[in-house]
């Protein structure tokens, strides 16, 4: 299928941005990577009147660290986050993940702010912010604000963005040396989306794991912290933190939801081991 017509134009700024959309009354899109955009317009599942390319504009697509914490701008691609030794050192769940999204192809073109503001529940980027506790900077017609991840994610593809925001970039604490990540899912496909995935961080000390973060996606409609076996596995017990797994996904095109639970648990095994590892 070929999309409904739209028309096209190209932000110079935020500012520019964000007043092209505020002028479109909702009928206008961003385009970022365009890898999940287009897609829906081809299936005609969206029909905006405008398109506004966000990618000319300078400034939100860079990858830094100061002061203990990591910022990346929204336009950072997959690709860039991929390769950056920065995200390497200083955000390793981060890194971990990148090579199950998608295709290389895709993560060519696909950036961070696409990804979050798109917010598919089998996403991994979603569940990584989350896990780490990170922060995103939202950009509006009057005023910019900072969201925390746990609270960004709202719904199905539902998030704290306004229909005239621009998602600008997020940033999350530096892994320090006490820093333990894990990652793992589940794809009937390498570059599918997963059935079920988890991204993990906690802190080590000594033999025990501190502020242990579990969060899961492909199992909800939102990324899904297990708050009781973060707690299981802080007190030192893998089995008892699988026993303690409080999910309840529901059934979807891939899997039963209890097919889901069990693989949560195979899952929760793997990540626990990383992060009992020293790196
Ligand atoms: C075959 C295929 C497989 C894929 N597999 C995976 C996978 O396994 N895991 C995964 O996570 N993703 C996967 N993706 C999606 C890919 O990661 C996308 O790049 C990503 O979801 C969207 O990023 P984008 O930059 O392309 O955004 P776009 O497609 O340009 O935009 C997506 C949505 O976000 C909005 N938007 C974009 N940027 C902003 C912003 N800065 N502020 C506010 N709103 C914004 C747009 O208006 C649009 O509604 C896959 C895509 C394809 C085609």
């Amino acid at each position: 299928m070929k999309p409904a017509a739209f028309a096209y134009a190209k932000a110079r700024s935020l500012e520019d941005a964000i007043a092209q959309l505020g002028a479109h009354k909702g009928e206008a899109k961003l385009l970022a990577g365009g890898q999940s955009l287009i897609a829906t317009l081809n299936m005609r599942l969206s029909s905006p009147s405008l398109l506004v390319d966000i990618n000319g504009i300078g400034g939100i697509g860079g990858i830094g660290v100061k002061n203990g914490t990591v910022e990346i701008g929204a336009l950072a691609r997959h690709a860039a986050l991929e390769r950056s030794s920065d995200i390497a050192k200083h955000a390793p769940l981060i890194a971990a993940a990148m090579p199950h999204i998608a295709h290389p192809a895709i993560r060519n073109r696909g950036t961070i702010g696409g990804s979050l503001a798109y917010a598919d529940p089998a996403a991994e980027l979603p569940a990584c912010l989350v896990a780490l506790d990170g922060e995103i900077d939202i950009a509006g017609p009057n005023s910019k604000r900072t969201v925390k991840a746990s609270d960004f994610f709202k719904g199905l593809f539902e998030t704290a963005l306004g229909s005239h925001d621009v998602l600008s970039a997020v940033r999350f604490p530096a892994a320090s040396a006490d820093t333990r990540v894990g990652f793992a899912e589940l794809a009937r496909r390498h570059g599918d989306y997963a059935m079920v995935g988890l991204a993990a961080a906690a802190q080590a000390s000594g033999k025990r794991l501190s502020d242990v973060r579990l969060c899961y996606f492909g199992v909800g409609a939102t990324p899904v912290r297990a708050r009781k076996a973060e707690t299981a596995l802080a007190a030192g017990s893998v089995d008892q933190a699988v026993d303690a797994l409080d999910l309840d996904p529901p059934d979807d095109i891939q899997a039963t939801g209890a097919v889901k639970k069990h693989l949560a648990g195979v899952l929760l095994r793997r990540v626990a081991k990383q992060l009992m590892e020293k790196p």
